[in-house]
């Protein structure tokens, strides 16, 4: 290869500037990536591990996630089968105090340092509110873990008693980027959700947030959501794949190939060097066993485990053992405080 050419190849670039720099991808860079033909993909995924090794660490955060109140979500999300405008098979439903103390201990138990409690709802009124604080005071008495939240979107009231119960993080999606997002939900807008991120923030909450690929968004809009996140300089970054379920409107979309799933995880990493990249819902139909392996050497460095909200995840044991046998260790709950 000659100089210039070596110079113009997006891979010596992210190498310079991401690996040796810490300076994520600008958006053009990051569609340069996920234009990438297959036969870059190995150097590819190796890129974004080293780049994770570099400014993450071996270490990979683990999290338990419990659905406290599920289904029946006045919103029009069109990936979501909690949307109670849907015929989708989720009922409304909500959990009790004592099963949400045992899901924490066993949350622990596997290793996990972040236990998040989940709400299907646009945003949390004063009985879930309460049912969260009673909640959180339960699982502080037996079990030793942090604690995050997810309610949809919040009043400035609302966070700051989030905040004063000692929600560690926050997770708000942005789901896609700004462009694709009138496509996926109509009900409530972009900003809506920029600004509950953005008080998160303020109140010295960590902020969690991430989205879905695979909802028909062009690579463009892709790399548009990667430019996006990294604006928002997120603690963490769930990354979802589509599992396209009956009933909803995205129930029809094809499942994203392997191949651009692992492009994408490595393509965010390579944008975003410093943030908690997490493999949440729906990898397990894109990527299967030997994706989940592939994912965590190109640029993941967190997983969610047991159940997902509405469909069955990967059984805790098979990632845990995962990163045994890849001497990943699992950050330790002291090294979180
Ligand atoms: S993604 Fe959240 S806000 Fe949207 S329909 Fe589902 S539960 Fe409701």
């Amino acid at each position: 290869m000659t100089q210039a050419a070596v110079r113009t190849d997006i891979l010596e670039i992210a190498r310079d500037q991401v690996l040796e720099r810490g300076e994520g991808l600008t958006q053009e860079q990051t569609l340069a990536v996920l234009e990438l033909a297959d036969d870059r993909l190995e150097e590819l995924l190796a890129l974004a591990h080293d780049v994770r090794m570099k400014w993450c660490g071996p270490e990979v955060e683990v999290e338990g996630i419990i659905s406290l109140k599920t289904g029946g979500c006045p919103e029009d999300c069109h990936f979501c089968s909690q949307s109670g405008l849907f015929a989708s098979p989720v009922r409304a439903a909500w959990l009790d105090i004592p099963s949400l103390v045992e899901a924490a201990k066993q949350t622990a138990k596997s290793g996990a340092t972040e236990f998040c409690i989940v709400a299907a709802v646009r945003g949390p009124d004063e009985k879930l509110l309460a049912q969260v604080a009673a909640g959180i005071e339960a699982i502080r008495n037996e079990v030793d873990i942090q604690i995050a939240c997810s309610l949809g979107m919040l009043t400035q009231e609302q966070v700051d008693q989030l905040a004063a119960m000692g929600v560690h993080r926050y997770n708000h999606n942005l789901e896609t980027s700004k462009s694709h997002f009138p496509n996926v939900v109509t009900t409530h807008t972009w900003e809506e959700r920029w600004g509950t991120l953005r008080m998160v923030r303020e109140a010295g909450m960590e902020v969690c947030c991430g989205g879905i690929l695979g909802m028909g968004e062009t690579l463009e809009q892709r790399a548009e959501f990667a430019a996006n996140l990294a604006e928002l300089e997120p603690d963490e970054v769930p990354l979802n794949f589509l599992n396209p379920r009956p009933g909803t409107p995205f129930g029809d979309l094809e499942v994203l190939p392997a191949s651009d799933a692992l492009r994408a995880i490595a393509a965010f990493r390579l944008a975003l060097p410093r943030t908690i990249l997490r493999f949440a819902g729906g990898r397990e139909i894109t990527l299967g066993d030997l994706g989940a392996k592939q994912g965590i050497l190109g640029g993941i460095n967190a997983v969610i485990v047991g159940n997902y909200l509405t469909t069955l995840g990967r059984p805790a044991e098979a990632d845990l053992d995962l990163l045994g046998e890849l001497s990943m260790p699992i950050k330790a709950f002291n090294d979180t405080l």
